[in-house]
């Protein structure tokens, strides 16, 4: 027995503990007997040596596994998915209308200027956005707002104004946006003379695509947004059979044109195939909001 003792002392020494024969009772006719609860069960010293060294690869290939694939997923941050180029080219849209043109008469109205009746805050709670003449405006701390009624395939017209007195730069500046079914981000900003990352300036698809061109008017006018969108439809596995599409005027100009949804708006990292059934319009209060965006003559068809 201390003959074993110094054999399994260096055997550890040299080689990983786990292809040394800790276990094994004694030699016996050139086979190893390892005691097996009550019983002896003998291997050949090679065979034993064979299904150690085994083991001990898929060990320690699990581990380098594990370390591998930590190496080479980096964690995402927000600048990864800034596309910056090519710049959208600047298209000065025709005159806004001087009255607002009434809606279809298959439209549900969702904002006539004079109540928030058809939305709610996204826990249920009356919204605290502020009325004003005709239009309603974000108030800063209240949370986003979304309509009661959930919606698939729309026609929506919505229009919206950044404040003439804004303020700050970037995304820092006039930033809400409309969150269709209440996940993909056509993206409000007050792009007029205001450099930011092209996918997420107005008219983008957050993150994913920016507008065709750049057809924003100057704080303290109108824009108007029409929106075409088709819901998408799921596989049982909850992957798209089918992924949502939108198509977008800004001002009566094009800057979205059937494009292909590829999944849920992600400020960091990419977008997720995230199954859902008919959904809320939600309008964002962005965090670093700094002036109380307007909104006015909201209406939706049902396709
Ligand atoms: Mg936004």
């Amino acid at each position: 027995m201390a003959l074993m003792k110094d054999l399994r002392i260096h055997c550890n020494l040299i080689f990983f503990p786990y292809i040394c024969p800790t276990d094994f009772h004694r030699i016996s006719n050139g086979l190893l007997f390892f005691a097996k609860s009550k019983t002896f069960t003998s291997r050949s010293p090679y065979s034993y040596l064979k299904m150690k060294l085994k083991n001990a690869f898929i060990i320690t290939g699990f581990f380098a596994a594990i370390s591998l694939s930590a190496q080479e997923t980096p964690r995402m941050t927000p600048e990864m998915t800034q596309v910056w180029e090519p710049v959208s080219r600047i298209v000065t849209p025709g005159r806004a209308p001087e009255a607002i043109i009434p809606a279809p008469s298959d439209a549900i109205v969702l904002f006539d200027g004079t109540d928030l009746s058809k939305w709610q805050h996204p826990n249920g709670n009356t919204p605290e956005w502020v009325i004003h003449d005709g239009y309603f405006a974000i108030k800063k701390g209240t949370g986003d707002i979304q309509t009661k009624q959930l919606f698939n395939d729309f026609q929506m017209h919505i229009e919206w104004r950044i404040p003439a007195d804004v303020q700050g730069t970037s995304q820092g500046r006039g930033n809400s946006g409309i969150f269709i079914q209440g996940m993909y981000e056509l993206q409000i900003l007050d792009s007029y003379n205001n450099p930011t990352y092209v996918n997420g300036q107005a008219g983008s698809i957050y993150k994913q695509s920016p507008p065709l061109v750049n057809a924003s008017r100057p704080p303290g006018e109108w824009n108007v947004y029409d929106i075409i969108y088709t819901a998408p439809t799921f596989k049982a596995d909850g992957t798209y059979r089918t992924p949502p599409r939108i198509t977008v005027f800004h001002n009566g100009v094009l800057i979205q044109n059937d494009f292909v949804i590829r999944g849920t708006t992600e400020w960091i990292g990419h977008p997720q195939v995230r199954e859902h059934g008919a959904g809320p319009i939600r309008l964002q209060q962005h965090g670093s909001m700094n002036a109380p965006i307007n909104f006015r003559n909201i209406w939706i068809r049902e396709l």
